[in-house]
């Protein structure tokens, strides 16, 4: 025998229950975004390496050190998308939405890939369900997309929920502020991690979520980019809170939230869930109105978030896998193999759920089977002759007529029983 041939380190397959939490999410999803007017969208699983590099940020931990990027042959660089934003928005350009009226909203629920260290809710495949609202700066937007994710968040039955926030202002602010942070680290630079050091020019912001002693100890003492930010910007943020706080939602200000994408401006935010471990972040996003000129558009607001679907049904301990219920299940002897196969097609055609013996078992090892399926009725179909039995009632007919005597027994009885 050849050697086994494994799942690639990182990925995980989805199975039948977690396919099940799968579906709850994206249903859940579906019944709150598509009355609030948001409309689904799917972008390729690759994109141009271009649009990452550029959109999500060159020095970014994602673009620097994640991303699977090859040559595709034809020699154009593509990557699997490790995120869904930026591609959102390059649909947006590419099929003009900025004609139609604004903000576009959209949602997707979608698979996305980073090369980061495998661990307990962190993966190399994972899912994410996610919104962007593009075309409109307005804070009710901001807050919208927030109370949204909130709901779904509770929807799921995610536990011990925290939602922190914070403004990162306008690109100008960050530069400015950048290079008041700059100073501070290199004031400060022998105390900092040789991690954090190499960064201070490249990165300097997530010093912030440095767990290195000495760093935190100087970051304690490090101006705040909320402190900084110009009375527009203030004005924005105090207005998404007000609504936040109109929604009923509470949140914690954290000054120090730093996200892992360049792109963002203005309101960040990330809810976390303290059952879970070291990964504990479920869900975030904020505003990126400068991601649209990055990628090659005009100036375009836009904001929304991006959630873990691994993390969301860890965060919610799991949702039941009801196994789907059968009407019937077809048990043959082997000459009228041929009419078992015709009842269930045509079962199934009429949309019950109808399942018959795979497996050449003996007629009672498929009775047995057909127990095991749960199934409400059990055609058996002998050589000389056919019944049909209500596994509920225990009530059992004789049925003439072959295939077609099935069929018709099965439609009368489905629902009125034996
Ligand atoms: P991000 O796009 O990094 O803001 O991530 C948004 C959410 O996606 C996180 O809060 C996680 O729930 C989830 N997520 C991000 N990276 C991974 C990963 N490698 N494995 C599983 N979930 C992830």
């Amino acid at each position: 025998m050849s050697e086994k041939i494994q799942a690639p380190r990182g990925t995980q397959d989805v199975l039948a229950e977690m396919a099940a939490g799968f579906h709850v999410v994206e249903d859940a999803a579906r019944r709150l975004l598509e009355p609030a007017g948001y409309r689904r969208i799917e972008t390729p699983t690759f994109e141009d390496t271009a649009l990452f590099a550029r959109g999500v940020g060159e020095s970014t931990d994602v673009v620097q050190k994640e991303m699977y990027s090859f040559d595709d042959g034809g020699g154009r660089s593509i990557t699997l998308r490790p995120e869904g934003t930026a591609p959102v928005c390059r649909a947006y350009l590419e099929h003009g939405m900025h004609k139609l009226p604004q903000p576009v909203k959209l949602w997707y629920l979608s698979s996305f890939f980073r090369y980061e260290k495998p661990q307990a809710g962190r993966y190399r495949q994972f899912w994410q369900v996610g919104v962007e609202a593009i075309g409109s700066d307005d804070p009710a937007v901001d807050a919208e997309v927030i109370v949204l994710l909130d709901r779904l968040l509770g929807d799921m039955g995610a536990r011990e929920l925290r939602l922190r926030i914070s403004s990162l202002g306008t690109p100008e602010t960050r530069a400015a502020y950048r290079e008041e942070l700059q100073a501070h680290l290199r004031a400060n630079a022998d105390r900092l991690s040789d991690e954090v050091r190499s960064r201070i020019d490249l990165n300097p912001l997530r010093a912030f979520d440095s767990d290195h002693e000495g760093t935190q100890e100087v970051m304690r003492s490090a101006p705040l980019l909320v402190d900084r930010l110009t009375a527009e910007d203030r004005a924005h943020f105090d207005a998404v809170l007000a609504l936040l706080d109109a929604a009923d939602v509470s949140y914690e200000l954290d000054p120090t939230l730093v996200r892992g994408l360049d792109y963002y401006t203005r309101t960040v935010f990330e809810f976390a869930s303290d059952a879970l471990g070291a990964q504990s972040g479920v869900g975030g996003g904020g505003r990126y109105d400068g991601l649209m000129e990055l990628i090659g558009g005009p100036p375009t607001p836009g904001v929304g978030w991006a959630a873990g679907v691994e993390r969301i049904l860890l965060a919610s301990g799991g949702v039941p896998d009801p196994e789907a219920p059968v009407d019937l299940f077809v048990a043959y002897e082997e000459p009228r193999r041929a009419d078992a196969f015709t009842i269930v097609t045509r079962s199934r055609n009429a949309g019950r759920a109808a399942q018959m013996e795979l497996a050449g078992r003996s007629l009672k090892g498929q009775l047995k089977q057909a127990t095991r399926t749960g199934a409400r009725f059990v055609a058996v179909l002998r050589e000389d002759g056919s019944v049909l039995q209500d596994t509920e009632t225990g009530g059992e007919v004789a049925v003439e007529g072959g295939a077609d005597g099935v069929v018709a027994a099965v439609n009368r009885n489905l629902g009125a029983g034996l």
